[in-house]
């Protein structure tokens, strides 16, 4: 089965005519797609710096917190992704209106790339979420592990997981963008957009491949679409 990365230029027309509502209604006149990602990139690059150049002289055990922090950000992202971003959720309903009732609309198997910077708007997080991996996930539990372990941990933990946002945004961005450009080119972009693009299957969004970065947790839990 092909998808809609490989005939790109052909917009089905419900998808045409979400993305215009959409528009008209969330995209105002000086939004600029470029300086979202730019936001989202400097702030987060910012969050990885300080918190790396706080760790000091680690052990080897202390180092493993980085494969384990990655694996617990893999985790998150799937449960984040099954759970309330497809399954309306109380006190978390934006997350299923944001992703299940706009992206996946906006951003459809058959119609997987950005028309221009505008449509940045429906891949990035607000950079309000930005502040809220920082203030409310990476940084409580980075000074719990400090508290807890040893100080070096919990830097190591804030800078990993800080960095894990960061590649989601990253990815996902590269997904959306036109497959025939530079980097949608690139061979890692290429395979893990197929995997994406399977999710963006309007008739599979609810049963496969919630993993947006790695599908580690997908494999895991027996939701690959192979
Ligand atoms: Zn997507
Ligand atoms: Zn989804």
């Amino acid at each position: 089965m092909t998808h809609g990365d490989d005939r790109p230029g052909v917009i089905p027309a419900d998808v045409a005519a979400f993305r215009a509502a959409y528009r008209a209604a969330h995209v105002g006149p000086r939004y600029r797609g470029w300086r979202h990602l730019a936001t989202t990139t400097v702030g987060a690059l910012a969050a990885i710096v300080v918190a790396a150049v706080m760790v000091d002289a680690p052990t080897w055990r202390e180092l493993l917190t980085i494969p384990a922090a990655f694996l617990v950000a893999n985790l998150g992202e799937y449960a984040g992704h099954r759970g309330p971003m497809h399954h309306r959720r109380k006190g978390l309903g934006i997350l299923h209106e944001r992703h299940t009732r706009q992206h996946h609309r906006f951003y459809t198997d058959a119609a997987m790339a950005a028309e221009s910077h505008r449509d940045f708007h429906m891949v990035l997080f607000p950079p309000a979420m930005l502040v809220f991996f920082l203030g409310a996930l990476a940084t409580p539990i980075g000074l719990a592990l400090g508290a807890l372990l040893a100080p070096n941990v919990g830097w190591l933990f804030a800078a990993t997981a800080m960095a894990y946002f960061l590649t989601y945004e990253w990815l996902h961005f590269a997904y959306h963008l036109p497959a025939d450009g530079w980097l949608g080119r690139r061979a890692v972009v290429r395979v893990l957009r197929r995997h994406h693009t399977a999710h963006h299957d309007p008739r599979r969004m609810q049963r496969t491949n919630f993993n947006i970065t790695f599908p580690i947790a997908d494999w895991v839990f027996g939701t690959l679409d192979r």
